[in-house]
């Protein structure tokens, strides 16, 4: 979700004029597609009731329809396509798609597992020349990740992954949630992908799945080892408090980004899927220019969110409104698990002599 939240997160002070430009003119910059629901993992602590990958669908966007999209979103003047699922190479029309979208000019980047990239695949990943392929791993081995995946083999194919693109020149960065199972390996994953030659990403905020089902919850860390990847990992000389000013935004929704799932609709973003509308029933360049969901999403600033405005952790808080709805049942309420990350990370800086 990194991407598709920033608000200003590049240093460039070029990009960052850009950004700032086109979030007041609400200009379309990324888009997060996410082309199937289908996987071929079927991962413990996924946000997502994924299917199996060769289950017969009806809806899924077909090819026509998706290149329809790619037309719209080069004339709403969109630079990046994140190709996401469930598992987007489970699709057999995958690098149609993905070879119209750079025709038509987009810069790409791809999320996978990577279970099915073999030297052919990779080729042909490799010609699209994307940005990054960002792969998910679960743990520095196989028995961590294989459990979490619930596929035998998963850690052996999604490495064999990461090693293949890195011979063909493929960015790549692994990613990992962190979760009660993995937390112990964060140095010995950063080892790896260093290894390999690629960059490695962590997220810690495991989410129930968009169903309402809470099951994935059971994997996040509990306080104590929290905690200690606080202590461990943040810096206090780079963690910038977050102001205090009324138009201070949490993070990009509405401003200059969405995403769309595989049934053609139009949210928000991937954690509040506020939906906008659906490709089907009305042209992508009408939902952005018309739905009034953007403007009223990307109004959500700490001064329209009374219970953050007025909390005394709202300083280290890095809130999603995404799980303040999905989670707590108000988007515009305290995210319970924004809280005690913000309570644990206070701690961990004060203990670090931050004020
Ligand atoms: S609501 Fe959550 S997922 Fe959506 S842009 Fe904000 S931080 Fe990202
Ligand atoms: S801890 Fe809760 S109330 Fe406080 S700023 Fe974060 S989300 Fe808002």
């Amino acid at each position: 979700m990194t991407e598709p939240c920033a608000v200003t997160n590049e240093s460039s002070d070029r990009y960052k004029a850009m950004l700032l430009r086109s979030q007041q003119q609400h200009r379309l910059i990324g888009v997060h597609w996410e082309l199937t629901y289908r996987c071929n993992e079927k991962c413990t602590h996924c946000y997502l009731d994924v299917l199996p990958p060769g289950a017969r669908l009806p809806g899924e966007l077909t090819t026509a329809e998706a290149k329809r999209v790619i037309d719209e979103l080069a004339e709403l003047g969109a630079l990046t396509i994140t190709f996401s699922g469930g598992e987007s190479l489970v699709r057999r029309d995958f690098f149609e798609i993905a070879a119209y979208a750079r025709k038509r000019g987009f810069a790409i980047r791809l999320y996978t597992n990577g279970i099915l990239i073999k030297p052919e695949v990779a080729d042909q990943i490799a010609a699209l020349h994307p940005v990054a392929v960002e792969l998910s791993i679960y743990g520095a081995d196989a028995a961590t990740h294989d459990d979490i995946t619930t596929l035998p083999g998963s850690f052996d194919l999604t490495i064999r992954a990461a090693r293949l693109l890195r011979q063909r020149g493929v960015k790549v960065i692994l990613k990992t949630p962190i979760t009660r199972e993995n937390w112990d390996q964060m140095e010995a994953m950063r080892a790896l992908a260093t290894e390999i030659g690629a960059g490695w990403q962590y997220d810690l905020t495991i989410v129930p799945k968009h169903t309402g089902d809470r099951s994935p919850l059971k994997h996040r860390m509990n306080d104590n080892q929290l905690l200690e990847v606080f202590r461990r990992e943040i810096d206090p000389g780079s963690w910038h408090l977050t102001p205090y000013r009324e138009d201070y935004r949490f993070c990009g929704i509405g401003l200059t980004s969405l995403t769309i799932g595989p049934y053609g609709e139009v949210f928000s973003c991937v954690g509040a899927r506020v939906s906008a509308g659906n490709v089907r029933e009305q042209p992508l360049v009408a939902i952005w220019r018309e739905s009034p969901v953007w403007q009223e999403l990307s109004g959500l600033t700490l001064g329209n969110l009374p219970v953050c405005s007025t909390c005394e952790l709202r300083q280290y808080c890095v809130r999603c409104h995404g799980n303040a709805a999905f989670e707590d049942g108000d988007m515009l309420g305290c995210s319970s698990v924004a809280y005690r990350e913000a309570r644990l990370r206070r701690q961990a800086l004060r203990g670090k002599g931050a004020k």
